[in-house]
């Protein structure tokens, strides 16, 4: 598609769904945006590296994008060496920390028109949804995010788009189509053999040769993780469950080949033996990991694998049978609606448990099944599990990106990415803060600011 008609479709979808004024707030030059090359914020508090003590009156002065300096009390543009014209944002009394991170989403996926889309509509379809996704999670603070599953191609040139200054939007990790056994979590299920032929299956694949290669066509294709589908999972159609589904020797060569690589390795994972077998093959981290005992999750700590939950998922979808059956996916076929209906509120009582035992645990949401921009639901849910609101914050910023081998985001310091978001309220004293993000800037460019434009 021409880019300029993609440009203009996807302005306009994004300003439909989140009112708020866009990319128009960051000059474009050369077709592409042009932030001002310095700007200082002065920070009401600032909790640069979450986990340490936050400090009152601080200053961060951002260079082409990334921070340059951060000193204690409001320096001006003078004593920073700056120009003089170059702009302060008065965040005086507000709460300042990075941006956040969400390890698991699917930005291409949440269309309000129904299931079976993709075998409807064309790829460019699902990189308008994913624009419009991506938008909503960085308006409400999250300047980084891993795609975990999208349609196709889509979320690539999504990626490299807002990478390259086409369009504002969050930094994003990807990792195409997830790796899955034949009849596996993302496979097709319950088509014709006609069409299951037709169909372009990327991902799928059965033994350790062909799984092998289809992590290294993935790779080639642009994938910055590798998604492995190693249990069933609960919204697929299949009536084989939520067990173990590629054997020992799959999950080895997958690991071994994307590390070969220089990639991170995630699994989803939901019964026990499914996880233990990615713990066995060194997998970096567990999505979901719903039925994880103590004994898997003392494995987990002693190896350094990091939890990713998905908990506040349950919030949306129901945490009863009776809200299960009338919420958000009450149209679900009843082979997948029995295997929600088995989740009920594990996922917060695996929070609790994985916390207890010291698991490192990073924030994810699987979102859209946390609505796109509600995605810092997820650390309410942490607390209401048991974590205080530092370490439910540290989740969403230090162990995502230590989880996700991100080096250039979650927290603030000289040479990292400029990703600041603020808040009215501390999050320290009502987590519930984190809902109400009034402010956002990504590598250095004001998308949001406190309902107002950039200025
Ligand atoms: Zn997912």
């Amino acid at each position: 598609m021409r880019l300029s008609t993609f440009r203009l479709i996807a302005a306009t979808v994004a300003l439909f769904a989140s009112g708020a004024a866009l990319s128009q707030d960051v000059p474009v030059k050369g077709g592409v945006l042009a932030p001002p090359p310095f700007s200082i914020i002065h920070a009401g508090t600032l909790l640069a590296v979450p986990g340490t003590k936050p400090v009152s009156k601080a200053t961060i002065a951002v260079e082409k994008g990334n921070v340059k300096v951060i000193k204690d009390g409001y320096v001006d543009a003078a004593s920073l060496g700056l120009p003089p014209d170059t702009p302060v944002i008065d965040l005086t009394d507000k709460f300042v920390m990075p941006g956040f991170i969400d390890l698991h989403v699917h930005l291409s996926s949440g269309a309000e028109r129904g299931r079976d889309l993709s075998l409807r509509e064309p790829d460019n379809y699902f990189t308008v949804v994913a624009y419009r996704s991506a938008t909503q999670e960085l308006m409400a603070g999250f300047t980084t995010v891993r795609d975990l599953g999208s349609v196709g191609y889509t979320i690539f040139g999504l990626r490299d788009a807002i990478r390259d200054g086409i369009v504002t939007g969050p930094r994003i990790l990807a990792s195409g189509d997830p790796i899955s056994p034949t009849d596996g979590h993302a496979d097709n299920h319950n088509l014709r053999e006609e069409l299951l032929t037709a169909i372009i299956r990327r991902g799928v694949c059965d033994g350790p040769d062909e799984c092998q290669k289809v992590v290294r066509e993935a790779i080639r294709r642009g994938a910055d993780v590798i998604k492995v589908m190693a249990t069933g999972g609960t919204l697929d159609e299949s009536d084989g469950g939520t067990g173990q589904q590629f054997t020992d020797a799959e999950l080895e060569s997958i690991a071994d080949t994307a590390h070969s690589l220089g990639r991170k390795v995630t699994a989803h994972a939901h019964a026990k033996a499914g996880i233990d077998g990615c713990i066995r093959a060194n997998f970096d981290s567990i999505e979901h990991g719903m039925w994880a005992d103590e004994e898997t999750l003392k494995t987990m700590k002693a190896k350094g694998i990091w939890l990713v939950p998905t908990a506040a998922t349950i919030t949306y979808v129901g945490d009863t049978p009776e809200k299960i059956r009338n919420g958000p996916l009450k149209d679900l076929p009843p082979v997948s609606m029995e295997k929600v209906l088995k989740l009920g509120t594990q996922p917060r009582k695996l929070v609790k448990m994985a916390h207890q035992i010291g698991v490192g645990i990073a924030l994810g949401t699987d979102a859209p099944l946390v609505p796109h921009g509600q995605n810092a639901a997820e650390m309410v849910e942490y607390v209401n599990a048991g974590m205080t609101p530092m370490e439910a914050l540290m989740t969403g910023t230090v162990n995502a990106a230590q989880a996700g081998g991100i080096k250039v985001a979650g927290k603030l310091e000289p040479g990292l990415s400029a990703d600041v978001v603020a808040m009215s309220k501390s999050p320290l004293q009502d987590i519930h803060a984190v809902m109400d993000v009034g402010f956002v800037m990504t590598h250095g460019m004001v998308v949001k600011s406190f309902g107002g434009r950039a200025k």
